[in-house]
């Protein structure tokens, strides 16, 4: 999967860019994860073991023998503590004393380039990735939830990904003016057919659409939620794959790129 990535702003105009590229045997896509949210997990996973993190502690020295290691920490308050144990786990890092006072070497080379790393959060008008705002997922995107949709016969909202529980492909069809589900029904039949029957298919509406004869699964997007989320225009289709990623958004899904993508996927 091809993600693109800004890299570099200045002034409003991009000045760097770089798409990465992941191999088809690779089954993960990119994440982006703040440090500070890695550090809570894995402190969290940490604690459910019955550990600890000593904040402000320091090895300063250790030795061993065949019985056990003994230790020397620098404790916050500048006082020294000895301890000793079965294992010591060195885990510090690239300048890691435990590597040094074991006297293994570190080898490679370091980049002359110099770095600033920040965590900011920025409210401005530049989109995120190098999409216009609004514009919804791109293909290889994880497919986002929403809220607020409504079946007409009941009261209770549900949530986009209560409808994508199931096993198998999954065609959301997007309308806000009922002309355009004119064509769904026949699309949803070819569609079935080129998934090899292994297809859902849900009608998504805009608050007011009237549905009247349409004998498809509609729900209401009845919070403009979905619109916004997946930047959904009137006759615009989603192809939402088993894994909860998006495969395909077509703008107009009464053209053949729906069920050809269905097709390409289910050639056996
Ligand atoms: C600017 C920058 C950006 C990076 N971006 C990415 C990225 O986007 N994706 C990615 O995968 N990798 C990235 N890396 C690399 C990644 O951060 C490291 O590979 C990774 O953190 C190494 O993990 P580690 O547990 O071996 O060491 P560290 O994360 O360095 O952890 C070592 C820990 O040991 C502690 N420690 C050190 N000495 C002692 C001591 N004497 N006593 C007690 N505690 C001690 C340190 O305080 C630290 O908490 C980046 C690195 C840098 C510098």
């Amino acid at each position: 999967m091809s993600r693109p990535v800004d890299l570099l702003y200045v002034n409003g105009a991009q000045q760097a860019r770089m798409e990465l590229t992941l191999p088809p045997e690779v089954p993960y896509r990119f994440a982006a994860l703040p440090q500070n949210d890695t550090e809570r997990i894995l402190e969290e996973v940490l604690v459910r073991g019955g550990g600890r993190i000593e904040r402000g502690t320091e090895l300063v020295g250790f030795a061993q023998d065949a019985d056990e290691v003994r230790a020397e920490l620098g404790l916050p308050s500048g006082a020294r503590e000895r301890i000793s144990a079965g294992y010591l786990l060195g885990c510090d890092g690239a300048p890691s004393i435990v590597r040094k006072v074991l006297g293994f070497g570190f080898e490679g080379a370091a980049l002359p380039e110099e770095y600033m790393l920040g965590d900011v959060e920025v409210d401005w008008e530049l989109p995120p990735g190098d999409r216009p705002p609004h514009q919804g997922p791109a293909p290889g995107d994880r497919a986002p939830d929403c809220g607020g949709l409504r079946f007409d016969l009941t009261a209770f909202p549900s949530r986009l990904f209560d409808l994508l529980r199931g096993q198998e492909h999954t065609v959301l069809l997007y309308a806000d003016h009922p002309e355009q589900l004119a064509p769904y029904g026949e699309l949803v039949a070819s569609a079935r057919s080129a998934a090899h029957g292994q297809l859902d298919a849900w009608v998504i509406v805009a608050p007011h659409t009237a549905t009247d004869g349409l004998l498809l699964p509609v729900v209401r997007d009845a919070l403009d939620e979905f619109r916004q989320r997946y930047g959904a225009a009137g006759g615009a289709g989603f192809v939402i794959r088993p894994d909860g990623y998006l495969g395909l958004r077509s703008s107009q899904v009464s053209g053949p790129e729906v069920v050809a993508y269905l097709a390409a996927t289910f050639r056996t």
